[in-house]
Order: structure tokens, then C-alpha cells, then sequence
């Protein structure tokens, strides 16, 4: 068994990369990026399950999938649980891969070579709250898409790009069961507080996960 600190998992995510995706959230960020919009992925102590117990959650939706994008928190805190679950789901599944870090893409490269075939494409760098945000799947301008394998290139060069009006940002998940509701996909800049004065008017009071002391 792999342990593994997890925050969420999601399904069908459209927003973070092609198709209908797996979304994989690890729970622990060492990084600590000024207006992260996910304080509660931070904590590296919660959620702890296994590799084996995560992707036996995602058996239901295998068959429907076209690829798996693993967000945080910070993956790559974890990477021994990181390598197990990308080489299990590329023994299982022929979707891409799409791994979002906070950390310089140089910084990673030393190790990369542990994930070699198993990430087709990263998005590194930490979010930057004071950098604009004009570009495809991205938080900041300053973040960069390098794909890493064929497919990567094939499927993921084309998000190269500023984000178009016409694209879907953010996906919208319900719990019934605690009254949460989690926004997968990059908001724009104060689409948070935005939303959180538009239920205020509507008589709800919501909590947001946003990094409140930078936020805009
Ligand atoms: S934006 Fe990502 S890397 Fe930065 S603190 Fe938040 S979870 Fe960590």
C-alpha cells in the first residue's frame, strides 16, 4: 500500500484540460502562494488514504474518461504516491495526463526523470497574484505548459494560448451531504468575492476556500 494525503476527487472535470477528466486533488502544499483560492488543500495531515483506495474510486469512471488531471495542493510533496498513481492509471487507461505544480518547472526537472511516460504534460510555477491572467489553464501569466511526451504535445500544445471568451472556466460540483460546493476549473481575479456578494444579496452566507489577506 502507497499512502496518500488526498484532498477530492472529481468526475467529468471539462475545465482542466481536454475532454471529460478524472480531476485528482492532493491534499499538502508546501508552497504557499499569496491568494491561493485552496487554503484548505494546505494542511498536509488530512485525508490520508492510499493509492490503491483512490483509484478503486475511480473505477466507476474509467470507461467515460479521456484523461486525468492531478491538481493540489502540491503532487509533487508526494511523489512516491505520485508515481504509483500515474503508473497504475497507465496500466490502466490510455487517457493523457495533466500534473499542475506549483513549483519552477527547473526546479522539478531533476527529477523528472522518475516520472518519465507517465506525465504527458505539467503546468509549473507557483500562482502569482499580482502577475495578469490571460492564458489557457492557467491561474497567473508567469505559469507554464510543457508537454513532455507525444501525446502531450499532440493534445495539450494547443492550450499554448490566451483563454478565449467562449470557454467554460469553472465546473460545478455539489455535496448534498455537507452543503458544499467546490468550483473546479481557474477562476478569474475576483470571481470569488464576486460570487460570495452575489449569494449575500440572496439572503446565503457561503465560506470560500480563498487565501483571504491577498485576495481580490
Ligand atoms: S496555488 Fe497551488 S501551489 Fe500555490 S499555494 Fe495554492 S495549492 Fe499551493
Amino acid at each position: 500500500m502507497t499512502e496518500l494525503a488526498l484532498s477530492r476527487i472529481h468526475f467529468p472535470v471539462t475545465t482542466l484540460g481536454p475532454g471529460m477528466r478524472i480531476g485528482i486533488w492532493f491534499q499538502g502544499c508546501s508552497i504557499r502562494c499569496s491568494g491561493c483560492i485552496s487554503l484548505d488543500t494546505w494542511a498536509s495531515e488530512r485525508g490520508i488514504t492510499s493509492v490503491e483506495a483512490v483509484f478503486q474510486t475511480m473505477q466507476p469512471f474509467l470507461p467515460h474518461a479521456d484523461g486525468l488531471t492531478v491538481s493540489g495542493g502540491e503532487p509533487f510533496d508526494q511523489p512516491l504516491a505520485l508515481g504509483a498513481l500515474l503508473a497504475t492509471w497507465r496500466r490502466s487507461h490510455s487517457g493523457d495526463v495533466l500534473v499542475y505544480s506549483g513549483y519552477a518547472l527547473e526546479r522539478l526537472v531533476p527529477q523528472l526523470g522518475r516520472f518519465a511516460g507517465l506525465i504527458d504534460a505539467l503546468i509549473t510555477d507557483p500562482f502569482q497574484l499580482e502577475t495578469p491572467q490571460t492564458q489557457a489553464l492557467r491561474g497567473s501569466d508567469n505559469q507554464r505548459l510543457t508537454p513532455l511526451t507525444p501525446a502531450g504535445l499532440v493534445r495539450f500544445q494547443s492550450f499554448d494560448r490566451a483563454l478565449r471568451d467562449d470557454e467554460r472556466e469553472l465546473d460545478i460540483m455539489f455535496d448534498d451531504a455537507t452543503g458544499t460546493v467546490f468550483l473546479a476549473g481557474i477562476p478569474r481575479r475576483g470571481d470569488m468575492n464576486r460570487l460570495a456578494n452575489l449569494m449575500s444579496l440572496a439572503g446565503h452566507r457561503i465560506v470560500t476556500t480563498q487565501d483571504k489577506t491577498h485576495a481580490i
